[in-house]
């Protein structure tokens, strides 16, 4: 199987194989796992992986591991071409999960859920309070 690159403003619902979409704005791509399960996999681009097109085909870096699917595949796509390397143990692959997790987690805090803007918000609120005359 070889991978065209796609740039799209919102990953597909529905996925073909052989594409790899890429969405700036939303800072994800998403494939068919290569060896063919018809798992979804979704990259985070660029906080784990960076996505290139070299004349309409997908360079992908690092590797992709596929931990969350049964096949535990493993491999490179560069220009289009798929590099299988050793699957996965279960143990390096929890071990990736874990990884991904954190980083996962990482990302959420650079972009402050809603609560902690709420609660700027209310304390922004409460100093224009302090600022009335009389309260
Ligand atoms: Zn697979």
């Amino acid at each position: 199987m070889t991978f065209t690159y796609q740039a799209v403003e919102r990953i597909p619902k529905q996925l073909s194989e052989g594409v790899v979409y890429h969405s700036p704005e939303f800072e994800v791509a998403a494939l068919l796992c290569a060896c063919g399960c018809g798992h979804r996999v979704m990259l985070l681009v660029p906080d784990s992986h960076h996505v290139s097109s070299e004349r309409g085909m997908a360079t992908v870096k690092p590797s992709i591991a596929v931990c969350d699917a049964p096949c535990k595949a493993h491999y490179f796509i560069t220009a289009g071409e798929v590099q299988w390397l050793p699957a996965f143990s279960a143990a390096m692959a929890s071990s990736v999960m874990r990884n991904q997790i954190a980083r996962h987690a990482t990302v959420d805090a650079k972009r402050r859920p809603w609560t902690t803007r709420l609660w700027a918000a209310i304390a922004r609120a409460f100093n224009k309070l302090r600022e009335l005359p009389g309260v």
